[in-house]
């Protein structure tokens, strides 16, 4: 699993006053678990954005194990990835065509058996899972990205409001499948919720594109 370090990365929008992300330190170590919380336009997911190298730093140090992120192809880094992004999942195709494209080496029961875990499954494989992607609601859209996320068994996972159209319950169910898949892996969850943040090793608090506070659940919450 990979190392990330950030050194005083701010990353400015183009045509955008304020940077999106103003002098960010953030030191992700392999197999480490980095839940960032904070309000919304507060530099989450620009944060996610400059770890898939979708934009790119205008100053300070981005290094994956030691290798600065300039010398790094896009390609390697979502190679290396399992993603699920907000709203844009990036489907292609139907149900079987998403799966399939996480892995190459996908079977029909690794299929089922995932589609299982994410509660797809009364999707008959025979037949709906040829239905498009684009066609499910909400909350099948974000379980289909979350079963193509946990079939294609990336080291670093980056994981943006995985869970927020779905129920608590399903919710707990796939932290569960994730938490238990991902035990070795580098991950990064942005989150609005509380749930599950008792296992992750730090949390950062972000404001208006900066770090406000950091640490874990605990420390965080003696401090109020
Ligand atoms: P969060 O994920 O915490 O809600 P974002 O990282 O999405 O915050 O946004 C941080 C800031 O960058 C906000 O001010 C937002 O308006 C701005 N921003 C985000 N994406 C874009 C974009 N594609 N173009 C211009 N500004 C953007
Ligand atoms: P959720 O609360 O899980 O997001 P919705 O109420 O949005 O669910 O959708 C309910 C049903 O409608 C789902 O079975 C979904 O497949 C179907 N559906 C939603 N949007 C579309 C669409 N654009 N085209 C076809 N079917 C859709």
């Amino acid at each position: 699993a990979p190392t990330i370090n950030m050194k005083g990365v701010s990353y400015t929008f183009l045509n955008e006053g304020r940077p999106a992300v103003h002098e960010v330190d953030l030191q992700l170590s392999a197999g480490s678990k980095t839940a960032i919380v904070g309000p919304s336009g507060s530099g989450k997911s620009t944060i996610l954005q400059l770890l898939l190298k979708l934009v790119t730093t205008d100053t300070g140090k981005l290094s994956m194990n030691n290798t600065n992120f300039d010398q790094i192809q896009q390609e390697s880094i979502w190679e290396a990835a399992s993603v699920v992004l907000q709203e844009n999942h990036f489907f292609y195709g139907t149900i079987r065509d998403n799966l399939q494209l996480a892995n190459d080496g996908v079977t029909e029961n690794e299929m089922h058996a995932m589609l299982k875990k994410v509660q797809l499954d009364h999707f008959d494989l025979d037949s709906h899972v040829f239905e498009k992607g684009e066609n499910l609601s909400g909350g099948e859209k974000q379980r289909l990205a979350i079963a193509r996320a946990m079939l294609k068994r990336g080291c670093f996972w980056l994981l943006d409001e995985p869970t927020s159209s779905l129920d608590a319950v399903t919710e707990q169910i796939v932290y569960n499948h994730l938490f238990q898949q991902a035990a070795d892996d580098t991950v990064v969850l942005i989150s609005h919720r509380l749930t599950d943040m008792e296992r992750m090793d730090q949390i950062i608090v972000m404001d208006q594109g900066r770090v406000v506070e950091k640490g874990t659940f605990t420390e965080l919450m003696d401090k109020r």
